[in-house]
């Protein structure tokens, strides 16, 4: 996520430190990179100046020439500002009303449908609300289809009338529906254009005004840069909308947008979307982000991502199996698919400061592991909690099952057999000495 822009702020920073001496010009030349820097990360040009005023004049004054570290205290001074140009706190997303409705808008293709899902399934997992999700694109049958689609993968009611032609009125029958189904919080996905047009605003500020919404959430494609501020601002203009989604920051994003749409249209990003999983939604933390674009990483959100995973119960019993010399095939696949829900893998490694950089040209997909999945999965039950009992032919059995080279498996099996000496061994320590290890 925005590599590009760590890299060059980094390399600012780093000119700055190499110097015996911290003076005004070597102030001002690195401000001027930082300047740089947010430019080619297509921030606009009026912005990044004002921005890499602010900077120089805190520097100036901050006595960074007499500190003892300038280079760290200009570090801190970018990750303040950083942070206070994506809108200081986090912002607060109310659900409040019964139902309450939320309402989506925003450009064809920016992802309105997909976050619509994803919305759906945090209200659900993480807030205990059932919700109801609304096809309120009464042009294209096929934005229907592919909410019914997600609806049905996140366990969610969908409302749908294909006959209709009046989006207003949909909306208006799906919230009767609603609170007549006992759901607690509507969310309508309204219909987009491939560029602003009157005749879309007017059609999302009528069910606006029929509905009165809690919130009103504005989705743009964080890849379009500087397109996605200058929609924003179109769609401000006439929706006055509470809050911004930014969708696709798992792909090439530059970071433009993230940094000043707030800014620009005085309105904070609520959520920040990063894939096309419906678990991969995430509020959005002004403070982590400016952390991770300084390369500091994240590790408060990788915490939180793993607690959210992990529930305390299971951690126990895996615990109790691995004291016990007892971890099994089966744990080992619950293990990769507990991981695999928490995210895109490189953006997950990519929270741990420092490693993000590592391996920014290294592939590593979220298939990484189909190979391990298939062969425990061409396992029986049986072969799964008993280890020991895979022999030669039922190795060979399981390679054809996976449809792996028997080689494939030999070293799977070799893997996973030093895994478990070394549990046996952990469990072997006297508790103290193992404690130290598992850095108690
Ligand atoms: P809509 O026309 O605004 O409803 O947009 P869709 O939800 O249909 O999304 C358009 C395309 O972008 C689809 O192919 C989605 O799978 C994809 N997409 C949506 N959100 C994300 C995201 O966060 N990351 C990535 N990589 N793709 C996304």
């Amino acid at each position: 996520m925005f590599q590009n822009l760590s890299e060059r702020l980094e390399t600012a920073f780093k000119n700055l430190k190499g110097e015996a001496r911290i003076t005004d010009l070597n102030i001002a030349n690195t401000v001027k990179d930082i300047r740089r820097a947010l430019i080619d990360a297509d921030v606009n040009y009026k912005i990044a100046k004002e921005f890499t005023d602010k900077i120089k004049e805190k520097a100036m004054g901050e006595k960074v020439l007499n500190a003892i570290s300038p280079g760290q205290l200009m570090v801190k001074i970018v990750q303040d500002e950083l942070t206070e140009l994506m809108g200081g706190q986090e912002a607060e997303f109310n659900i409040s009303g019964n139902p309450a409705v939320i309402l989506i808008a925003g450009l064809q293709g920016s992802g309105k449908t997909t976050f619509t899902g994803k919305l759906a399934n945090y209200l659900k997992t993480k807030k205990g609300k059932s919700p109801l999700v609304v096809a309120a694109d009464i042009y294209r049958p096929a934005a229907i289809d592919q909410l019914t689609v997600l609806a049905g993968q996140i366990g969610v009611d969908i409302y749908a009338e294909r006959e209709n032609k009046d989006a207003v009125a949909i909306a208006l029958n799906a919230i009767k529906q609603a609170k007549a189904t006992n759901k607690n919080v509507v969310i309508i996905d309204t219909a987009g254009r491939l560029a602003v047009d009157e005749a879309m605003m007017t059609e999302v500020a009528n069910i606006k005004a029929a509905v009165n919404p809690a919130e009103i959430l504005f989705v743009v494609d964080s890849m379009t840069g500087q397109d996605a501020v200058n929609t924003a601002k179109a769609f401000n203009d006439r929706l006055d909308f509470s809050g911004v989604v930014l969708t696709k920051l798992d792909g090439d994003t530059r970071g433009g947008a993230a940094l000043t749409i707030q800014y620009t249209v005085n309105k904070p990003v609520k959520f920040v979307s990063s894939g096309e999983k419906m678990e991969t939604l995430d509020v959005f933390y002004p403070a982590r982000m400016a952390q991770r674009i300084l390369g500091m990483g994240d590790i408060a959100s990788l915490v939180e991502k793993a607690q959210e995973q992990y529930d305390e119960e299971q951690a126990r019993k895996l615990e109790k199996k691995i004291r016990k010399n007892q971890f099994d095939f089966q744990d080992f696949l619950d293990q990769l698919q507990q991981i695999k829900k928490m995210g895109n893998i490189k953006d997950l490694m990519g929270m741990i400061p420092g490693v993000g950089k590592a391996i920014k040209d290294i592939d590593i997909s979220d298939d990484a592991f189909k190979g391990i999945e298939a062969i425990i999965n061409s396992m029986t039950p049986f072969e799964r909690a008993n280890p020991d009992s895979i022999n030669p032919s039922r190795r060979q059995r399981i390679a054809k099952g996976a449809g792996k080279e028997m080689s494939e498996v030999n070293a799977f099996m070799k893997q996973f057999d030093q895994m478990r000496q070394m549990m046996k061994m952990m469990n072997k320590m006297p508790m103290g000495r193992m404690q130290g290890l598992m850095g108690r």
